[in-house]
């Protein structure tokens, strides 16, 4: 229940809507309990035969402004408490995603970005439940019962006493039935998470899934993950639907109780008029609902809590992507980049750099070079830290990079890879992601400097067409001059091209380069490269081979 806990803990900034959803739903029971209260004079004036008609048109009178009057207060509760419910899952969410960011790049690439995205989206939908019941559940019901129970002792202490006594045995019998509700909910919901992921898997390797032929095996993989999603929610509902009808039956059990009472205390000479024992009768009837709705509870809300546990897990999650507490602002580079004994070995025991010194002098472009998998990726990203290394340092001027603030690092370096993503968003916004106040002509400028102009203008609405998903409807070598363009908008004092133009031809991969080097001129720049002609546009060229340099020669 700790997760329960905390849950109403982030109901605490709404603290106020909260409890006057909750004086409206007290007011909402007092007049519900008091139009079956008015049976009383109702069933006095049946039996002892004082219709003189006015009493009547009262009673009526009152019944009717009891219900209007409960209904009113009842959708001020119902609706003040979807405000409140709604904004603790926007709350949730906002900081969920908040925590994610936090991460370094090897978190996003260990997790499936559907587990996470079902996390982020469908996990905390499905804590809104546990808010709503929370609210509606315990909070609504729970103060009808109370209200209830103070009327039934008013009409009977002795009977209210008997009622009291059988219900919390009710509520022992169900307990074993709830743990295995707790249980079963987890397994859904982690199925669930692993739907996500195979889905994503699927909708982001369309191509791949199509050229390999392998529609079947993927369709399989699918119906295999909503065949086990679906077989978890049905074992999950099959408990969780028990709790009403078990909870109903051993209700009954209690009126039963009463019934056999009634004719002993309510008979003639008895203890109990009859009238009052009907009313009292009528009052824990209407009880049971709510207390049904209060059994089921635990089922209802342990789906939602096994959700809110996977979402839990993610806030707990200490942030890695974020600044040692001393850390300055970088104050730019006037000297060099420093790679100083650095070792990189990846979680999974893979040691992609052993042992790499490198120096780069400021203004410097230097080629690095190598075979595949020979880590010249994994050179490049310790530089904006999107990888740390396991042993050794990344100097500039000296200073270990970890001494500065990350943004303030990452600002003075550009990157722009082999893999490059364009948003779902105008051409205009994507150039200028990441400089959101950047005027149109300099977005155009750095779009001409990135040959990136004229295929734009080709574009149906120019510089406000809205790209496709991951740009599918640009190719490569048109996707590449965007993420060029980003970089030469941003104008950092560094760059990294990792294979940033591998997907041009030739013929455009020489007008490009050649424009880069216009742009950047003076500034420093680290390209990994495979083609000679790449490798012409450096001062130097570096050799990687299996995580050492082998080989560092000028090529001026
Ligand atoms: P290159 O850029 O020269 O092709 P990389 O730097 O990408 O090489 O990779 C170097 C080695 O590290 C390769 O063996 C690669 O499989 C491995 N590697 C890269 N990234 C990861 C990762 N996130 N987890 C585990 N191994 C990785």
């Amino acid at each position: 229940m700790d997760t329960f806990r905390r849950l109403l803990g982030r109901l605490d900034a709404y603290w106020a809507a909260f409890l006057a959803s909750l004086v409206a739903a007290t007011i909402a029971s007092v007049f519900d309990g008091l139009s079956l209260v008015l049976l009383l004079p109702f069933l006095r004036l049946l039996f002892e035969g004082d219709a003189t008609g006015t009493g009547l048109a009262t009673i009526l009178g009152l019944i009717l402004g009891a219900m209007v009057i409960k209904n009113v207060a009842h959708y001020a509760a119902v609706s003040v408490g979807v405000t409140v419910q709604e904004r603790v899952v926007r709350d949730l969410r906002v900081d969920t995603y908040h925590a994610l960011q936090a991460q370094s790049l090897g978190f996003f690439q260990r997790h499936k970005a559907g587990d996470l995205l079902t996390r982020l989206v469908a996990d905390t939908e499905q804590v809104r439940t546990a808010v709503s019941l929370a609210l509606a559940s315990t909070v609504r019901n729970g103060v009808l019962v109370l209200v209830y129970l103070v009327i039934l002792f008013v009409l009977s202490w002795r009977l209210a006493l008997v009622t009291l006594v059988l219900a919390p045995a009710l509520a022992i019998g169900l307990r074993p039935l709830f743990r295995r509700i707790r249980v079963r909910a987890q397994t859904q919901v982690a199925a669930r998470g692993e739907l996500g992921a195979v889905a994503a898997d699927a909708l982001s390797g369309a191509r791949v899934i199509k050229t390999q032929l392998a529609e079947a095996q993927e369709a399989d993989r699918f119906a295999r993950a909503a065949g086990a999603a679906a077989e978890s929610a049905v074992r999950f509902q099959r408990v969780a639907f028990l709790a009403s009808p078990l909870g109903e039956v051993l209700g009954t059990g209690v009126i039963m109780a009463l019934l056999v009472l009634g004719i002993a205390w309510a008979g003639p000479g008895g203890p109990i008029r009859p009238e009052v024992f009907l009313t009292f009768l009528a009052i824990t009837m209407r009880l049971l609902p709510p207390v049904k709705q209060i059994a089921q509870f635990p089922a209802q809300v342990g789906d939602a809590l096994a959700a809110a546990r996977r979402v839990f897990a993610l806030l707990d999650r200490p942030p890695e992507d974020v600044d040692s507490p001393g850390a300055v602002r970088f104050p730019g580079l006037r000297d060099s980049i420093r790679f100083d004994g650095v070792y990189v070995t990846f979680p999974d025991g893979t040691e992609a750099l052993r042992g790499v010194d490198l120096d780069v002098r400021r203004g410097e472009i230097v080629a690095i070079t190598g075979a595949s998998g020979a880590g010249k990726s994994t050179l490049v990203d310790l530089l904006p830290r999107l990888i740390e290394p396991s042993a050794g340092r990344v100097l500039l001027d000296g200073v270990p990079v970890t001494a500065y603030r990350r943004e303030s690092l990452r600002r003075a370096i550009g990157y722009v890879g082999q893999e490059t993503v364009i948003f779902h968003d105008t051409v205009r916004a994507n150039i200028a992601l990441g400089t959101p106040d950047a005027t149109d002509a300099d977005i155009e400028r750095a779009a001409r400097q990135a040959h990136a102009h004229e295929f734009i203008m080709a574009l149906p609405r120019g510089y406000d067409t809205v790209l496709e998903e991951r740009g599918l409807r640009l190719s490569g070598g048109e996707r590449q001059r965007i993420a060029l363009a980003r970089v030469v908008l941003r104008d950092p004092e560094m760059l990294i091209l990792d294979e940033a133009t591998s997907a041009l031809d030739p013929e455009s991969e020489q007008v490009v380069r050649q424009a880069l080097v216009e742009a950047f001129a003076g500034r420093t720049v680290l390209v990994v490269a495979h083609r000679e002609s790449t490798i012409a546009m450096a001062g130097r060229v570096v050799a990687l081979e299996a995580g050492v340099c082998i080989d560092s020669r000028s090529t001026v």
